[in-house]
């Protein structure tokens, strides 16, 4: 299974769709196989707060304190808030 974009693929059928003559079936099979991909999975960081023992999810933005663990340690490989896959090497941060 692939998860494809269909607001990509509307878009190639409505510049297709020219004429009534329809769309031949090796074109639309074509079209279905080409139709860019969509990854479910968002993908964040654990962002350090200054100061404060908490870090921030870098999606959904809720804290999770690391009072018992050590500032550098991961906790969740995933945010236990908004399901966000930890494992993006850079983000944009407005916390520094
Ligand atoms: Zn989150």
């Amino acid at each position: 299974m692939r998860l494809i974009d269909a607001d990509a693929l509307k878009k190639w059928v409505e510049e297709y769709h020219t004429s009534n003559w329809g769309i031949p079936q090796d074109e639309l099979i074509y079209a279905i196989g080409s139709a860019p991909t969509i990854d479910p999975v968002r993908h964040g960081k654990w962002i350090s707060v200054p100061h404060k023992k908490t870090r921030i999810c870098s999606v959904c933005e809720c804290d999770e304190p690391y009072k018992f663990a050590d500032e550098d340690a991961n906790v969740f490989d995933y945010c236990p808030h908004c399901g966000t896959k930890m494992d993006a090497k850079e983000v944009w941060t407005y916390f520094d």
